[in-house]
């Protein structure tokens, strides 16, 4: 499929620009840090730079999956960098964050799946900002729930792992993935008493009844906060877009998420897992 669909009006959205934005990108610049609103292209970073916040990326920006629409580089990534986790914790303090988001590459090729890197990052930034609150977005550790277990043992405030797409898609969408296996992913999480999130990217061709299916789904297991969002393409080399779901279905499947008895729902054509973040820390 060449043809590229033109975008929605309801997609477009303001350039970065501001005094804001500036500070971000000076220091994401400066300590060499890896955001996934740039490796993901993401549509709302005038946005979210602009009002002091970003999401950061950990363990380099090298991946070692290949997710048919992810914009991180594929391939064999650098040694870790030892100092990664005070660099990012000190941006955090720099930026003053209060509600900070990190998430990873996977790093399939270590035998930790990184997971020690996660938890002197999430140390780190307790120590530096010990008001500011975190959401860990994290791969599946391949189903080696010992690596899991670290992430539960240093507790984030909210842990997100993203099913992405729906059951039938998943092997072409995220290629080295399961479904299931982060469905358990995430009923362990909620086991190990984690308020737990996870989102799904519409527009890829799934359908309606998949899309409830997939919210059941994640509801069985616990899941408190679910994000649904447009998929965009990243580069033509990516997925294509197979359909841009219209706001109101959008409004429907919120509506339909608060009835399942989600905590939190957010979901819009410009949502991203990591937007409006801040919003979904609550009490249970
Ligand atoms: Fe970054 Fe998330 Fe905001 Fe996008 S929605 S700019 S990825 S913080
Ligand atoms: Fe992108 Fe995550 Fe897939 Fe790696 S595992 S390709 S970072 S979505």
């Amino acid at each position: 499929n060449k043809v590229r669909i033109k975008k929605p009006s309801w997609l477009r959205v303001k350039l970065p620009i501001g005094e804001n934005y500036r500070k971000v990108r000076a220091l994401v610049d400066e300590h060499k840090l890896h955001t996934i609103c740039e490796s993901g292209s993401c549509p709302n970073m005038g946005e979210c730079w602009g009002e002091g916040t970003a999401t950061f990326m950990i363990l380099g920006n090298i991946c070692t999956r290949s997710c048919g629409f992810c914009a991180v580089q594929t391939g064999k990534p650098d040694a870790i960098d030892e100092f990664e986790p005070g660099k990012v914790a000190h941006s955090i303090k720099t930026m003053q964050i209060k509600h900070a988001v990190i998430t990873s590459v996977d790093r399939d090729d270590l035998k930790d799946g990184g997971a020690g890197i996660w938890v002197q990052t999430v140390r780190a930034v307790r120590h530096q900002s010990p008001r500011t609150t975190m959401e860990t977005l994290i791969p599946d550790f391949a189903g080696k729930w010992e690596n899991l277990q670290q992430i539960i043992d240093v507790a984030p405030e909210i842990v997100s792992h993203n099913l992405e797409t729906v059951r039938r898609l998943t092997k072409q969408v995220r290629i080295q993935a399961k479904y299931d296996r982060s469905l358990e992913v995430l009923f362990r999480l909620k086991k190990g008493g984690m308020r737990t999130k996870s989102g799904i990217m519409l527009g890829l061709g799934e359908t309606d009844e998949e899309v409830i299916e997939a919210m059941q789904d994640l509801r069985s297991v616990g899941v408190d906060i679910i994000t649904l969002g447009q998929y965009l393409q990243p580069t033509p080399k990516h997925l294509p877009i197979v359909e841009f779901v219209e706001p109101e279905r959008f409004q429907k499947y919120e509506k339909l998420g608060l009835e399942m008895g989600f905590r939190f729902v957010e979901s819009g054509p410009l949502v991203r897992s990591s937007y409006h973040a801040e919003k979904h820390i609550f009490d249970l």
